[in-house]
């Protein structure tokens, strides 16, 4: 047992909960080793989220209201770090959920769409995939056509920067979660959240709620307020500073 008063508390539970997902075979072995430069960047930005973090957070979640077909990509990671949060904020957006890995497996999409299940999502695409990403060679080329094909909007957290540009390609709005400001994903995404998945896809749900009392103009125009190139250097200020 793990004492609650660790210093380090927070962060090793997050280790516990991947190791977990890894033995039920919802989390890759890579996807362990992703993790741990995750903690490298989050240890480096002090372990919360910080303000250039809570202005990405506010432009992505006026994006993703702003969307006419939301997705929110899960992977292994994510699903096993924080599937509550993101049931919570496919319920809160009308985002659905699309089950898209790197290490695709029948049995990995089967697992994780139980997680999610479980959790109280009605909706999970994943299994079964009708189309595929053009110019993209990886596994994540695999998507549904209602889902992430037809999507103007994705949120992909944690994810990979060939996919990232290949969605980006098609024309699509990507939302990034990615604690390393300096990855091909965060610096080829529309709108780039530097901080962790666990804090960043509970403070979006919060943000969301909020933000569902404006109108579209008003939300058109925190969106049209954020320059990503600008807040990734601050990202990198951030970290420099420490
Ligand atoms: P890219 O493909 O974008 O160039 P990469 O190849 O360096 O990036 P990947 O292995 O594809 O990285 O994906 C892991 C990424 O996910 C890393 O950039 C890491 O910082 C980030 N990451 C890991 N854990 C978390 C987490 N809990 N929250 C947010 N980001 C995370
Ligand atoms: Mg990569």
């Amino acid at each position: 047992m793990m004492p609650d008063d660790h210093p380090r508390y927070k962060s090793l539970k997050e280790r516990e909960a991947l190791i977990e997902g890894y033995k039920k075979g919802i989390t890759a072995e890579a996807g362990l080793i992703a993790h741990g430069r995750g903690e490298a960047f989050d240890y480096l930005l002090g372990e919360v989220t910080t303000p250039h973090a809570k202005f990405a957070i506010k432009a992505g979640a006026a994006a993703l209201l702003l969307g006419e077909n939301p997705v929110i990509s899960v992977n292994g990671n994510t699903a096993a770090l924080c599937p509550d949060a993101l049931v919570e904020l496919s319920d809160a957006t009308g985002a659905k959920l699309e089950i898209n890995l790197f290490y695709r497996s029948d049995e990995r999409v089967k697992k994780i769409e139980e997680v999610l299940r479980d959790k109280g999502a009605k909706d999970v695409l994943g299994p079964g995939p009708d189309k595929e990403i053009e110019g993209l060679s990886s596994e994540r080329r695999k998507v549904t056509r209602e889902g992430i094909y037809k999507s103007d909007v994705v949120l992909v957290p944690l994810e990979d920067g060939d996919r990232t540009e290949a969605l980006v390609k098609m024309g699509k709005k990507v939302i990034a979660i990615d604690l390393n400001p300096l990855s091909r994903t965060a610096q080829t995404a529309t709108i780039t959240i530097v901080d962790n998945v666990t804090r960043a896809i509970p403070e979006l749900v919060k943000c969301v709620n909020e933000l569902k009392k404006l109108d579209k103009e008003e939300l058109l125009e925190i969106q049209g307020g954020f320059d990503n190139e600008e807040n990734l250097k601050d990202a990198v200020k951030c970290i420099r500073k420490l």
